[in-house]
Order: structure tokens, then sequence, then C-alpha cells
């Protein structure tokens, strides 16, 4: 994928459908352009010999353009672009709307701009968008009412809409921009292209993302790992409560819904989600503006208790934590400050504080070597002067080049301070949880940045076994499978209890013999997915009742379902269910970002709780363990009521082999194994549902 760099840099831009019209998109696209671009601006209309004082050109191909914007009706845009692309030109943005956004024929008319896209090679951005801004070169090829202020943030969006009101908005927010992209349709160029060109631009400092979606989930999370690892990309994804729509019959399809999906590959990719418009632009700001923090610890200072305490607060939200003074440290402070102030963590310097006081304090915490980056609160009192004070947080936050953000309390005495802190890269907040909510935000992208990144292990498995099972159900021509097909985890290491399926209750008692006593029977049938509803699973029986209850288990069943395909009864070792943990493992595969592993809290409350995790497949042991203490029932992992904690390890491993598996067979579509029972020393899977792809 080659760089889009030229693509915000034209030095010709020919706009087709330019009109002298008022209020057209063709208009507001010439006076745009005209506003500050470095380069030359050519409208293209043959009804015009000149529009807005430009001359004007018949055809496109006339322009000897490097960049061309399409403003004409949707009807003849492709033939437009055709003859751009036979004219040589390699960049096009297609404003003009009515393309797959109306279905129908506006749906044919973009497989057709795609189609002469690829014949010419053309980067197109849109159809159906806002267009792009490059502000070093003073380009806005947009029809946006304002254009963007230069910064070092690039921004694309899925929604003009929101294009224009971020503009708007950012203006006076000191928020400036290199470049602004509205993707539209993404007909040809979408997020993972502009995350690609930007990850290798220099004057980009930081990607941000507005999407609804992600086209291709694989390659964005291949493309945005690398690029994350020196260039943070933030993204809101809207549309996150969507629930899991998808027909799904596991429970793992169930709970890993789309935006679980998304979150695993956001998460995957580096990203970090913001919840919000002002927290994407809060966390843009910050990696803007600051450095990134080499430890967790954050210093409070304040001259207010109250505004300390809720700077506590919020960085008891996590990931920081409030960093512990050296002595060294505590001595200074305790020199500097009077008698009442607080000296550890949050630091009070009282309401009489005046700045040089507050300054003092400030400059001993930042030398500190826990503290890794510090927020100042300062509520208006007649010994602070704001301009002053922020003077010198600009001044120390250059000379000891940490992250510091700051909480200046109050309206107009404080806009000149914030003008000074915003022009430095000091974002200021009227909110303390705002202000520490930035520094969070550093504190996450360094922990990306920085996160180890194993590969997955491979491990040894029998792969013929494992197809022969697959291949036995396609002979049977069904794509459930249940616990019959339990050699699938056999031949990929997953431990199971010894278990035999049966067609008779003699052949039942011969295998209760050989397994133990008591043991467990299962109804085995494609059509009864929830056996235990139908009262399809008893456990302990003992030998004496193997016969009657196999008869039982096939009554139920025929009961149930008279025309339900019985496969026969399982009878199984019964597993000491109180030495351990039920809980939940499995996979999925999402449209977008492929299998998808989840673990959880088995049993029959998982589908109330969802308390699970999610990664996508394969996933690294380090990963998989991190897993097992996401969920918010980790605690009874770790062994509650005195009993001694589970495997973990174990847990890990086995969505490792999981995560091998599906990577494997992409023809299984779903599978679950609940119950996992966990021990303390190792799993057994007790149960096992999938679905599988009619064809390999
Ligand atoms: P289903 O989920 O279709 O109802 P399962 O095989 O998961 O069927 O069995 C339901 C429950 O029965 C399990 O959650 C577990 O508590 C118990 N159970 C199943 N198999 C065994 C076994 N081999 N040993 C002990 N308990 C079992
Ligand atoms: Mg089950």
């Amino acid at each position: 994928m080659g760089t889009l760099s030229a693509l915000f840099a034209p030095e010709r831009v020919a706009v087709v459908g330019a009109t002298e019209r008022q209020g057209s998109v063709g208009r507001a696209l010439v006076d745009n352009l005209t506003a500050g671009f470095d380069g030359t601006v050519v409208p293209v209309n043959p009804n015009y010999d000149s529009v807005r004082g430009l001359d004007c050109v018949d055809s496109v191909s006339e322009a000897d353009a490097d960049l061309v914007v399409v403003a004409v009706p949707a009807s003849v845009a492709v033939d437009v672009v055709r003859e751009a692309g036979a004219a040589g030109v390699k960049n096009v943005v297609v404003v003009t709307a009515g393309f797959g956004e109306t279905g129908g024929e506006g749906a044919d008319r973009e497989r057709e701009l795609e189609a002469a896209a690829a014949e010419y090679d053309l980067n197109l951005v849109g159809p159906n968008c806002l267009g792009i801004i490059s502000t070093p070169v003073g380009l806005n090829a947009t029809f946006a009412p304002r254009s963007a202020p230069p910064g070092s943030i690039s921004f694309l969006s899925q929604s003009g809409a929101f294009v224009t009101a971020v503009l708007d908005w950012a203006a006076d927010q000191g928020v400036g921009f290199k470049d602004v992209v509205s993707l539209g349709n993404k007909a040809v160029l979408d997020e993972t292209d502009f995350v690609a060109t930007w990850g290798d631009d220099e004057d980009t400092d930081v990607i941000v993302g507005y999407l609804e979606s992600i086209e291709d989930g694989r390659r964005f999370v291949e493309t945005a790992r690398e690029v994350t690892r020196e260039t943070p990309v933030v993204v809101v994804k809207s549309g996150r409560t969507e629930a899991g729509a998808q027909a799904a019959s596991s429970h793992t399809g169930a709970m890993a819904g789309r935006d679980r999906a998304y979150a695993a590959g956001l998460r995957e990719a580096g990203v970090v989600r913001a919840d919000s418009v002002q927290d994407l632009f809060d966390a843009a700001r910050a990696l803007a503006g600051q450095p990134v923090p080499e430890t967790n610890g954050v210093a409070v200072v304040t001259n207010a208790g109250g505004p300390g305490v809720m700077a506590t607060d919020a960085v008891g939200d996590g990931p920081l934590s409030l960093a512990d003074f050296g002595s060294t440290t505590v001595d200074a402070l305790r020199d500097r400050l009077p008698g009442g102030a607080n000296v550890y963590n949050p630091v009070d310097a009282i309401g009489d504080a005046d700045n040089d006081r507050l300054r003092d304090a400030v400059d001993i915490v930042l030398a500190d070597d826990a503290v890794g980056s510090a927020v100042v609160l300062a509520a208006p009192t007649a010994t602070i002067d704001f301009d002053r004070l922020a003077a010198d947080v600009v001044d120390l936050q250059a000379t000891h080049d940490l992250p510091v953000t700051t909480c200046l309390m109050g309206g107009e005495r404080t806009r000149g301070a914030a003008d000074a802190l915003s022009e430095a890269g000091i974002p200021n907040y009227f909110d303390p949880a705002r202000a520490v909510g930035s520094l969070a935000t550093l504190e996450r992208y360094r922990s990306i940045r920085d996160r180890e990144r194993p590969e997955p292990t491979t491990y040894d498995v029998d792969h013929e076994a494992a197809d022969a099972v697959l291949d036995r159900a396609r002979d049977r021509n069904t794509t459930r499978l249940g616990v019959e097909a339990m050699p699938l985890l056999d031949a990929y290491g997953i431990p199971t209890p010894a278990g035999e399926v049966v067609g008779s209750p003699t052949d039942a008692l011969e295998v209760a013999e050989r397994i133990g006593d008591p043991v467990v029977m299962k109804i085995v049938s494609p059509d009864i997915l929830h056996k235990s509803d139908i009262g399809g699973v008893k456990v302990g029986v003992p030998h004496e009742e193997v016969y009657d209850a196999y008869e039982d288990l096939i009554a139920r069943a025929r009961n149930y379902q008279p025309d339900a395909t019985i496969l026969g009864v399982q009878v199984q070792e019964q597993v000491d269910m109180d030495a351990g943990v039920e809980t939940i493992v499995g996979t999925n595969r999402d449209p977008q970002f492929g299998p998808l592993v989840l673990f959880g809290l088995g049993g029959i409350f998982v589908e109330v709780m969802e308390d699970t995790a999610v990664r996508l497949a394969p996933v690294a042991e380090v990963e998989a363990r991190a897993m097992t203490e996401e969920i918010q029932a980790s605690p009874l992992l770790s062994g509650a009521r005195g009993r001694d904690p589970v495997d973990r390890e174990a847990v890990a491993e086995t969505l490792g082999r999981l995560s091998q598996l599906v990577t494997d067979f992409p023809e299984i579509l779903e599978l679950d194994v609940n119950p996992l029972v966990v021990r303390p020393d190792g799993v057994e899977a007790v149960d096992l549902r999938l679905t599988i792809e009619p064809e390999p």
C-alpha cells in the first residue's frame, strides 16, 4: 500500500462542478480552496468562462491537475472520474452523494466507481464525503463552512457532519490539525489507508478517528498495531450498544457481539478508545501537546482541598496512581510550605498560597523519580495570579519534560492563562477529573506502546484426528455438533474426562464399568442444544441405574421432539465440581475481525452476568492469562472462601489451543466449552458444542 502523502500535498487542484451559484457545493469548494491554498485552483465547468474570478476549463482532462475534486451530479460523476484517470490523475475526492448510501441504483454506481478507481489505480476519497484538508499547504478541499486551524493532529471521520462540528468547535479550543479527511462511503480508501499514511507522516503526532464501522478489521489491526508503536491512535466508535444482532445459537455467539469484537480488535490494534467526543479530543490534545509519562505515579498539587480530593478520586479510577514521594521531596515540601499544608500527595499548599509557593511545590514534586506526571489545580484566591501561574507551569513543564495538565477553576479570570497553557500544549480544564483523565490517557498509551507482544504459541496437535471428527459430521449432513465431538478437544490437547457415546443400555453399562462409579450420562442429539433443560443430563448415576437411565434419557428426548436425531447417550466420568470453578471458553467468528476467543464464568449464569473477556484469535498465553484477570469474577478464581487458587495458566493454555483449533479450521463458526472446570491443578472440558460450515 502506497503512502497517500501526495493526496494531501497537491499543486493544482481541479474542482469539477465549480459554479457561481450561491449556496452550492461547487461554489463553497472553490471559495474554500482559494482562501489559503499555496497552489493553483482550476474550476472545471463547460457552462462558465470563469468562476469566482478564476479561468474555467471545459473538462477535467484540460485542467492538468494532480488532485481532482468531483462535485458534479451522481449520474455523471463516474464518467468524470474515468476521464480524470485517463488524463493521468492519481488523486480524486468525490464529494457527490447518491452512491451506496441510497442503495439500488446508487449501489451499482458505487461499484462502477470502484471499478474505475481500480482501472486507473486511483487514490479515491468518498464518495458522499465532505472532502479533505491539509493545513501545511493551506488546502481546504471541503465544502465545510470553516477550515481547520494548523496543528499536529490528523483526523479521519466517517461522518461529514461530525467533521464540520469538530472544525467549528476546534477553532476556539486550541486544537489544531495536520490533515483532515471525511471518509464518506469508503468505496476505495478507508481508515486503514489513512492510519498507515499518517503513521509515516513526520508532521502527524496523533491520529484521531470517528468511526461507525471498520472495513477490513484484520487489515486495520495489522496496520494500526505497527503505527501505534510510535504514533498514538485514538478512536471513538459509535454504535456501542448495538446488541449482538447476529443470530447465534451458542453462548459465545450471543455474548461476543459486534461491539465486543470491535473492542477486542481495537485493543489488539493498540488503539486508545474514547467514550465520547469530548473524551476523544481531550485525549488528542493531551497526546499532541504532552510527552508520554515514564511511570504511572501522578502528583497532585493544589491550593484548595476540595478539588484535590476530586482529583484524587479520579486517579483512583486508574491506570494512574498517586505517586509515593521520596523523603527528599517530603523534606523539601516541609521546608517550603507552611505548617497546615499537606506535604504528602495530594499536596495542599493551602488557600493563602501565593504564586511563588505554588510554583516551588510543583517544581519540587516534578523532581521526584516516582512522579511520572502532575496535575496542578488552583482555585481563584486573592494571592494567586492565574497568568503568572500559567507561565510558571509552562516553564516547569518544559524544564522537567514531564506531562502536566492543569485545572484553573474559574471563568473569565482564567481565559488568558488557559490560552497561554494551550499555546504550550498544556491542557487546562475546569473539571479536576478531566485534567486527571487526560494524564490517564497518556499513561494508557504508554502501556500500549510498551506492551509485550509475544507470538502466540504453536502447540503440538493431531490435526488429522480433528479433521476426521469434522468429516464424520459432514458425512452425517449436520452442522451442529455436541459431546460426540469431544475427540476434537483431545486432538488439540485440551483435557477432557473419559467418556464415550453409546447406542444401547448394555453398551452404556459396559462403558460405565470401565470409567468409574458413579458416572454422568447425557443425551447426544444435534437437535438438543441445552441438554439439561430437558432433563438430558444425569449426574451421579450408580452402575445399577445406568440401564434405566439410558432408556429414560432417550424417552425424554423423544418426548421433547419426536423426530429428533438421536446419536445415543454419552457415558462420562464424573468430575468433582466442588474442587473447581465452572468457566466457559469459546470462540466465535466476526465478519470484520475474524476468529475471537472468549473466557468467562460458566454454568447457568453465563448469559445473565455477561462477565466475559474477549480477544482476537490466536491469542498469546500472556494475553489469555490477562483475560482470566479481566473478568469481574476473577477473585473467585483466586480462591474464595478458603479454597485454593485455580490454575490460570491451564486456562490460558486452553485458550491458546482453542485459538489454534479455530485458526486451523476456518469451517468452525462457533464453539463453546461450557463448563470448562478449572481446578488448582489443571482444567477439564466437560461439555462441548460447535457449529461448522457445511463445506470445509
Ligand atoms: P448442557 O450444557 O447441555 O445442559 P452439560 O454437559 O454442560 O450440559 O451439563 C450440565 C451441567 O451438569 C454442567 O454445568 C455440570 O454442572 C454438570 N455436569 C456435566 N457433566 C458433568 C461431569 N462429567 N461431572 C460432573 N458434573 C457434570
Ligand atoms: Mg453445558
